[in-house]
């Protein structure tokens, strides 16, 4: 047989047409979004003051299995589309591991991640329905970056919400925004209400994502012509996200491959439910099967050490209820270098999954996922962003313990996005300095006391 080259590519023509819905193939649908007044689920019409039409009919839809990519959309992916896919053989022969490796890298794109998928169909869809602007908070940066690009390019305004201790350790990462076009307000903030509050409770707060998407939403319906919009979580971010597995799978199938083990970096859930749609879809429908491992910090595990309820989305509490793996909307975790997955829920799709026993979940302390995201950059020539390391991290242990079987397993695993606005991070880590949080189970029943109460 051929080998396999170090780079899958796709031709234009083999890129998908449209996105793959895995709702349409789940049994037990993910449960709905809640009114937090009435306990009732949210309706098209009560979503549409927040999110715009097109994108509430995308996250209410749980039946249609494929939603034709727009053509103005399919013109911007593939500027930086298809990522590659690409077979770590020099970690495989460095780790002396029976077992291939391939990762699919989202960060060829000046945003650095996988979110400019998304933040450019959600940004196309405000276009069209005729909105000046979108606002939203960013954590460590990636997403808010991701989503003044796609601004700029439809001529939207973009107001974002940046984590303030985001905003004062990585400047940079603004004057990307701003170069975007973008305003960029440090959050909690006084130029919104819940702001004002939260600062007032707790002053020199240096904030949460929960605390920004209070604010970005209260400046999204304070507005005219605005509407809020959001990186990861929602069933419309998976949605635009599945285009990464959809590539994955048709680049596997060109050389009839076909994965044991598929690993990603869970925060939100959204680069882990888009790698994995197309192969759960299989599993789901019976005709194919493959373990399938969520990582997230052990410092914000919500998979692996929270609760499976209804909760609120942000802080403020002015976001409809998910039913999703929480630690509460309260929990702020300890200052871990990875910004992307420091939220406290996950997914409501991949929660359900997870529940339903369709996939598993680990921890990663961030000592062990920085030695692991050292280890690929040496040989794999690619600094990865912290995030990303902890499925590095993963698919390490993993092709060790083929080592030890000598089994010739295949792992895919997501690499996110790069790490050149981490190297404070990766400064702590070198000078030793790098501390590994995990969160007491006291302080998990105390946020978890805080739920809402829903029958
Ligand atoms: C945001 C981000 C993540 C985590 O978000 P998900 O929605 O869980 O995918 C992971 N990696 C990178 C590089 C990110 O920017």
């Amino acid at each position: 047989m051929e080998k396999i080259p170090y780079k899958i590519y796709l031709e234009e023509q083999e890129m998908p047409t449209a996105w793959y819905n895995v709702r349409a193939d789940m049994k037990n649908k993910p449960a709905p979004l809640l009114n937090p007044g009435t306990g009732k689920p949210m309706t098209a019409e009560e979503l549409g003051g927040v999110f715009c039409d097109e994108l509430v009919k995308q996250e209410l839809d749980n039946d249609t299995r494929l939603i034709p990519i727009p053509e103005e959309i399919r013109a911007f992916y593939k500027m930086y589309r298809p990522s590659p896919l690409v077979r770590a053989y020099c970690l495989e022969e460095k780790l002396g591991t029976p077992a291939h490796i391939y990762y699919k890298f989202e960060g060829n794109n000046t945003s650095g991640s996988h979110k400019l998928n998304s933040s450019i169909a959600q940004a196309y869809y405000a276009k069209k329905q005729g909105l000046k602007g979108v606002t939203t908070e960013t954590g460590a940066g990636q997403w808010g970056t991701a989503l003044s690009m796609a601004c700029s390019y439809f001529g939207l305004d973009c107001k974002v919400y940046m984590v303030k201790i985001s905003y004062e350790q990585k400047p940079f990462r603004r004057e990307v925004m701003r170069t975007y076009g973008a305003t960029v307000t440090p959050s909690p903030s006084d130029t919104t209400q819940i702001g004002r509050k939260i600062l007032e409770e707790f002053p020199g707060t240096t904030g949460s994502l929960g605390c920004a998407i209070s604010e970005a939403v209260e400046a999204a319906v304070t507005r005219e012509g605005y509407r809020y919009v959001l990186g990861s979580v929602l069933n419309q971010v998976l949605l635009h996200q599945s285009v990464i597995g959809l590539e994955t799978k048709a680049a596997l199938d060109k050389y009839g491959i076909k994965p044991d083990i598929i690993i990603g970096c869970a925060g939100g859930g959204s680069n882990l439910g888009g790698l994995i749609a197309p192969f759960m879809g299989e599993k789901l429908r019976g005709e194919a099967d493959y373990r399938i491992i969520a990582v997230e910090p052990a410092s914000c595990p919500s998979f692996t050490r929270g609760t499976y309820a209804y909760d609120f989305c942000d802080t403020g509490k002015v976001c409809p209820l998910a039913k999703m793996y929480t630690l509460g909307s309260g929990f702020i975790p300890a200052p871990n270098h990875a910004g992307g997955l420091r939220y406290h829920g996950m997914s409501s799709i991949l929660s359900q999954l997870y529940d339903d026993g369709y996939m598993e979940a680990t921890t990663a302390v961030q000592t062990d996922v920085f030695k692991a995201a050292e280890q690929f950059a040496r040989v794999e020539g690619i600094l990865p962003a912290p995030e990303s390391a902890h499925a590095i991290k993963v698919a390490i242990d993993e092709a060790m313990k083929c080592k030890e079987t000598g089994e010739e397993k295949t792992i895919v695993f997501g690499l996110t996005g790069t790490g050149y606005f981490d190297l404070v991070a990766y400064e702590k880590f070198h000078n030793g300095e790098m501390t590994d949080y995990i969160p007491t189970d006291e302080e998990l029943q105390k946020s978890l006391a805080s739920l809402p109460k829903v029958d």
